[in-house]
């Protein structure tokens, strides 16, 4: 880097990418970013909703992008951006692009602000990457969920019962039970309210996707109805972490009843 301190404070450069946007004013938007220094940071786009700017291509959601930004009073702006990666392919599908506003938005409300997480913005560059190309988009949304919670340190108890300390028995009935943590025993999870019988097939499903690699996971012949088997415990899970239902869910499922597929 060039210049000296004051020069530092001004102006910064920073690479990140887009997960979400929200319009200001008549033309200003503020672009929300998952950085690997900085975790996730909002940042100012002066004009960008006026069709001439230059930089709004570059700050569409799913764009990796190298940034120079202005330290402002209440906002940092952004003077310059340029693409680093597009993921034209999410674009260009309706499927691709709903899966990856779920991620978008899971990572929007689940990012630590301002704080250094590299394993984060790998994961999140990674999971996009398959969204991109894979053939089974929701192997990689059940991929991604599971490892988002390990990373972000809400990750749901799969092995020993939150409530007496038993270890789960996976060849049982267990009960799913988010309020209490994720999987708990079946002693436990009759009296619990809110619980739901989780079948052996499903805790099995859910061990394994949290602690593979994707490139293991899309191995697997697994079918669609376990998948949306699974979604289904995973979003009362994910209901009970963001305490609130997930938008970008409500539209893929909308697609799924539209196209009969993901
Ligand atoms: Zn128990």
């Amino acid at each position: 880097m060039t210049g000296g301190p004051e020069r530092r404070y001004r102006s910064y450069r920073l690479t990140g990418l887009v997960i979400h946007h929200r319009d200001m004013g008549e033309a200003d938007r503020i672009v929300s970013l998952l950085t690997p220094d900085r975790g996730r940071i909002d940042l100012l786009a002066k004009g960008v909703r006026k069709i001439t700017s230059r930089k709004a291509g570059h700050l569409d959601v799913f764009t990796y992008v190298r940034l120079q930004v202005a330290k402002g009073r209440t906002w940092d702006i952004i003077t310059q951006a340029e693409a680093i990666r597009t993921f034209p392919r999410i674009r260009s599908s309706l499927p691709r692009t709903a899966h990856a506003y779920y991620i978008a938005e899971l990572l929007y409300a689940l990012a630590p602000e301002e704080q250094e997480d590299r394993e984060l913005f790998d994961l999140a560059l990674e999971a996009l990457g398959y969204v991109e190309t894979a053939t089974n988009l929701l192997v990689v949304s059940r991929w991604f969920e599971a490892h988002l919670l390990r990373v972000t340190g809400f990750q749901p108890q799969l092995y020993v019962c939150p409530l007496c300390g038993a270890p789960l028995n996976v060849e049982q009935v267990n009960y799913w039970v988010p309020q209490a943590g994720g999987a708990v025993c079946p002693t436990c999870g009759v009296a619990q309210k809110g619980g739901r019988p989780l079948p052996a097939r499903v805790l099995k499903l859910m061990r394994f996707l949290h602690t593979r690699p994707y490139t293991h996971v899309r191995e697997l012949p697994l079918r669609t109805d376990v998948l949306l088997e699974l979604e289904g415990y995973m979003q009362a899970y994910l209901r009970h972490v963001l305490e609130r239902d997930i938008r970008a869910l409500k539209f893929l499922h909308r697609l799924r009843q539209e196209f009969r597929r993901t």
